[in-house]
């Protein structure tokens, strides 16, 4: 009776460990196959944000390997190694890691351990280092300030004005910066030539080349020497238009610059105004590669050396209308390109010479 009963209380116990058992294994499993699954995704997001992060990287990283042709390839930031999952080549060795040594997982751990800011800006004054104390007399919660406080704060953005651009070159910033800004944006011209602009104009400063000169002027010049030095030249008569400096000054002063700072500007290429002059008399693309075409030709022979760009631009864009069949007159093309009617003529009737173009306008 007691054997059995003991069997009994062993064989439930057993029967009850047996189940306990059973569940917790299976739980664990689950448990312990999610954990590996969150790591392996916690793992490709790392490395993700470390490719994103490290910008150069993500183009260069292998995606499939050589050996056995899987594409799970995990890089090993410990070692600078690309390794394959697969089959354990190493794909790739000494890797640099582009990307911080911290790591982040909101927007405020990325504040406080990043310890770079924003990219230095040379359209800005101070390069854009600056601290900025906003205008509006409120708390951090919205709350307006009492107004004694208002007048501290008044006080103190005066004087952090004063302070944060102390040198009579900042100040010159100040003015000249945002006309440079202002003349780039009408001319429809990219920020990095905006930004190439104001660093030619701070070397200006430095080298004490504004000095009796209006900074307008300066800053005019500034950008169409950069202008030139792209390769997408803009004319000195539509600076002047827009900024309203004399054309002359412009002129003067970029050349000035050129020779104080010995920049190799090169020619201007009358190829690079067809696009514009084709878009403004609303032309075909076939219009602008033969305009394009004639051009080519004409620099073979010679007939672009000592001739303003402009006009043997609106000239073959002219020539080049008339062969496609979408004839533009002479006016309208001189309107476009801002020469005369009478530079056109006599730029179309050289070319028509020496290229032998069968062309009756
Ligand atoms: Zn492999």
């Amino acid at each position: 009776m007691v054997k059995s009963k003991k069997n009994k209380r062993v064989k439930m116990a057993e029967e009850r460990k047996g189940a306990n058992v059973q569940k917790p294994v299976d739980e664990e499993g689950a448990a312990v196959a999610e954990e590996q699954k969150g790591q392996a995704v916690g793992s490709e997001q790392e490395i993700a944000i470390k490719h994103t992060e490290g910008g150069a990287v993500i183009d260069n990283r292998p995606r499939v390997c050589p050996s056995c042709g899987s594409t799970d390839i995990i890089f090993d930031a410990e070692r600078g190694e690309y390794v394959c999952n697969n089959c354990g080549l190493v794909i790739e060795a000494n890797v640099t890691d582009m990307g911080p040594e911290w790591r982040a997982f909101d927007a405020d751990q990325r504040n406080e351990r990043a310890r770079t800011g924003a990219p230095i800006k040379y359209m800005k004054p101070n390069k854009g280092l600056v601290t900025e104390i906003d205008m509006y007399n409120k708390d951090i919660r919205g709350a307006k300030l009492p107004s004694k406080r208002q007048a501290q704060l008044y006080r103190i953005r005066k004087w952090h004005k004063r302070a944060s651009i102390a040198s009579s070159s900042e100040r010159n910033y100040l003015v000249a910066l945002p006309e440079l800004s202002r003349v780039a944006s009408y001319l429809g011209l990219p920020d990095n030539i905006r930004e190439s602009a104001a660093l030619l104009y701070r070397q200006c400063v430095k080298n004490n080349l504004i000095r009796g000169r209006p900074i307008e002027t300066v800053a005019n010049a500034a950008l169409y020497t950069v202008c030139r030095q792209a390769g997408m030249p803009r004319t000195l008569d539509e600076m002047a238009q827009i900024s309203g400096v004399p054309k002359k000054e412009i002129g003067r002063t970029y050349r000035i610059i050129a020779h104080e700072l010995n920049l190799k500007i090169p020619l201007t290429n009358p190829v690079s105004y067809v696009p514009r002059y084709v878009a403004a008399l609303k032309l075909s693309g076939e219009a602008q590669k033969k305009a394009e075409e004639l051009l080519r030709q004409a620099m073979k022979k010679g007939l672009v050396s000592g001739r303003s760009p402009t006009g043997v631009c609106a000239a073959a864009v002219y020539i080049a209308s008339a062969l496609v069949g979408e004839r533009r007159t002479q006016k309208e093309v001189a309107e476009v390109a801002g020469v005369t009617e009478v530079t056109i003529r006599n730029r179309y009737r050289e070319l028509k010479k020496e290229l032998n173009i069968d062309v009756n306008l």
